[in-house]
């Protein structure tokens, strides 16, 4: 098992899953993200939402702005909806999937 490059300690469970970060073949690389899970589906995917302020120079003030990311979830790692977690970039999983989950911070 590698620590995938990740500061983070790896999940105590293991798992055979080929994408999977820390027992497979997917490197990670980029960006990481942390937003709260707004949907599990059973194949493996969860999208993750992520709030933010952007600027709006004009007033002089921020505005809200919220976007999805889509990430796919090894089975070493659990999560439900309404938890929060972290995802890695990593290369193209599929066509909307560039990230996989490699953290989830309980909400209960
Ligand atoms: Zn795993």
């Amino acid at each position: 098992m590698s620590s995938a490059g990740l500061l983070i300690a790896p999940p105590k469970r293991t798992c055979d899953d080929a994408r999977c970060p820390f027992h497979g073949h997917v490197k990670v690389r980029g960006k990481i993200l942390t937003g709260r899970v707004v949907s599990v589906s059973d194949k493996q995917t969860v999208v993750l939402q992520r709030e933010f302020l952007q600027s709006v120079p004009k007033y002089n003030r921020y505005e809200r702005r919220r976007g999805k990311v889509h990430a796919h979830l090894p089975p070493c790692i659990d999560l439900k909806e309404g938890d929060t977690a972290s995802v890695a970039e990593c290369r193209p999983l599929s066509k909307t999937i560039s990230f996989v989950v490699i953290q989830s911070r309980r909400s209960d």
